[in-house]
């Protein structure tokens, strides 16, 4: 099997086959599958790697990719509730910052 590693200019053989739980999947080198599994843990997330000379495990089930779907969502949900929290305090910001300028302006003037 000649396939070669997926990854920007690599030319080397490819050894591994992954696949990241949200669906993304390709073949790498013995190389760019160690870089692979240390982005894994930077991201906290498994993807699966496995060995060309190994069956592939049967695909995601829909259920499967019905369920990171989900999470995904749930995860933009949380960050949509973040950002509008944000945006609130940063109106509060606004408000007290003029609320303060009235307070100097009058204190000036009295
Ligand atoms: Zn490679």
């Amino acid at each position: 099997m000649d396939l070669l590693c997926e990854k920007d200019d690599c030319e080397n053989e490819a050894t591994f086959r992954y696949r990241w739980p949200w669906g993304d999947e390709g073949t790498v080198c013995d190389y760019h599958a160690t870089t692979t599994q240390q982005l894994a843990q930077q991201l906290g997330r498994e993807p699966a790697l496995v060995s060309l000379g190994v069956p592939r495990e049967a695909a995601p089930t829909g259920s499967e990719l019905e369920l990171a779907k989900q999470l995904l969502l749930d995860k933009d949900a949380d960050l949509q509730e973040v950002t509008r929290q944000r945006d609130r305090l940063a109106d509060e910001n606004i408000q007290l910052v003029h609320a303060l300028q009235i307070r100097r302006q009058r204190g000036a003037t009295e």
